[in-house]
């Protein structure tokens, strides 16, 4: 797809203004209304969903061009996909969340480089990672546990760290700690080590497509070759990119791919996997966006727009319009609840309505202040209904909260699901 192909949707924006808020029928306070960091923080107009499709258009009809400033607008986005959901709520054809990636793609094709994103792509292109990390090192994480080697040997669960868990020292636990799980479950698992490479999907969602084209090939021949039956990883972007954004790109994986938390849920209703908790918490449970509603699963449509009745667009074939109702909401809040000790208590925007941590995008490496703005946000989302932690089911929104949290100089917890199902994590 490239900009042209949504010329439709583009011209179908009927400046609604829906994208900025969650439905009104969910809303429960004025405070946590908002659905969209961007539009939240900067209060105007071409920083929501909405108006980066305006801007799209505009620059479509060449009645507008990039400058430095719209480039800064079109990247202080997190790539969320909330504005979508609530798009499609009220209609079927505008898409403000491919459109706006479109418009990346298109800045980065015409040269349009946000030089804060470099150190990323370089970091992608010399050691497969946009965390300035050496190549050799991603599968150290691994060292001691008795994984197998998939570059060698055959295993039933490939399982994929992801940059972030390959790499975060504070975040090693986690990783360890799923792999371990997993082992204990009696699951056949393997990994690539430093084989491994990144799922691309952070290079797409800011407009590198090629990137993460090249990574789509390496990572599918990886998975033939190896045998695996499924591909299990913990980090909710890599989960996004390998349902969702493959098949955007015709380059489908033809095998299950799970998230731990779904993984764990299914071993625990199999009776294979033990909650064992230790303590007592009151949690409330982060949907970050790639596992929600940028979990569904994508079906591509390569139909057209006629006229109905003269008058309604229809498309023609039918197809599915995406609302992200159907990411991964029961099975984490089901393997919280069955951890002795710990209450689940809901924050007032959750699953496909959540808000989003802030480190999508490549606003993390852009723009620090934006980001930690968002992930307090919805940190003090957390503190209102009196929970003690914060849980979530990925580790960029982890480091993220975690970061944020830092810098204010807050205790507050936040946790990996994983860290509950281990004994000593409370
Ligand atoms: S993008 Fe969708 S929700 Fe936002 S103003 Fe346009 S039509 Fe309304
Ligand atoms: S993707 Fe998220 S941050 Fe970007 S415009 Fe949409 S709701 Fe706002």
């Amino acid at each position: 797809m490239a900009l042209q192909d949504y010329e439709k949707s583009m011209s179908y924006c009927i400046r609604c203004s829906s994208c900025k808020w969650i439905p009104y029928n969910k809303i429960q306070s004025k405070r946590f209304s908002g659905n969209c960091p961007a539009i939240s923080k900067y209060n105007f107009h071409s920083y929501a969903g909405g108006g980066r499709v305006a801007m799209a258009y505009a620059l479509h009809l060449g009645r507008s061009e990039i400058s430095d400033e719209t480039l800064d607008t079109i990247y202080r986005c997190q790539m969320c996909g909330s504005c979508q959901v609530a798009c499609h709520i009220v209609g079927e054809i505008c898409e403000p969340l491919e459109i706006g990636r479109e418009l990346r793609i298109q800045c980065v094709e015409d040269g349009n480089l946000l030089p804060e994103h470099m150190f990323m792509v370089d970091s992608m292109r010399k050691d497969d990672n946009p965390l300035g990390e050496p190549k050799a090192e991603r599968g150290d994480w691994a060292e001691g546990l008795g994984l197998k080697n998939i570059n060698t040997e055959q295993a039933d669960v490939l399982f994929h760290a992801g940059c972030r868990f390959s790499y975060d020292q504070d975040l090693r636990g986690v990783v360890r700690g799923a792999a371990t799980l997993l082992k204990q479950a009696g699951v056949d698992v393997g990994i690539g080590g430093q084989e491994e490479a990144c799922c691309g999907g952070r290079a797409f969602d800011i407009g590198y497509r090629g990137q993460m084209e090249t990574y789509a090939d390496d990572i599918i021949s990886r998975l033939r070759a190896s045998g695996a039956s499924k591909m299990v990883t913990p980090c909710a972007d890599c989960y996004s990119t390998f349902k969702q954004f493959y098949t955007m790109i015709r380059k489908e994986i033809d095998i299950e791919i799970l998230h731990t938390t779904e993984y764990f849920d299914r071993l625990m209703k199999e009776g294979r996997l033990e909650p064992k908790g230790n303590g007592s918490l009151r949690v409330t449970y982060h949907d970050p966006c790639h596992l929600g509603r940028l979990g569904d699963t994508y079906v591509p449509w390569d139909g057209e727009w006629k006229k109905a009745f003269g008058q309604i667009n229809v498309p023609d074939p039918p197809r599915k319009v995406h609302r992200g109702t159907e990411g991964i909401y029961e099975q984490p809040r089901d393997v919280i609840k069955a951890i002795p000790g710990i209450e689940l208590v809901e924050m007032e925007r959750i699953r496909e309505y959540s808000w989003c941590c802030g480190a999508g995008g490549g606003v993390r490496e852009a723009y620090e202040d934006f980001s930690e703005w968002t992930a307090l946000e919805r940190i003090e989302e957390a503190k209102d209904v009196g929970a003690d932690a914060l849980v979530t089911t990925c580790g960029w929104c982890e480091r993220n909260f975690k970061d944020a949290l830092e810098a204010k100089g807050d205790n507050f917890k936040i946790f990996d699901l994983t860290e509950l199902l281990l004994a000593d994590a409370t």
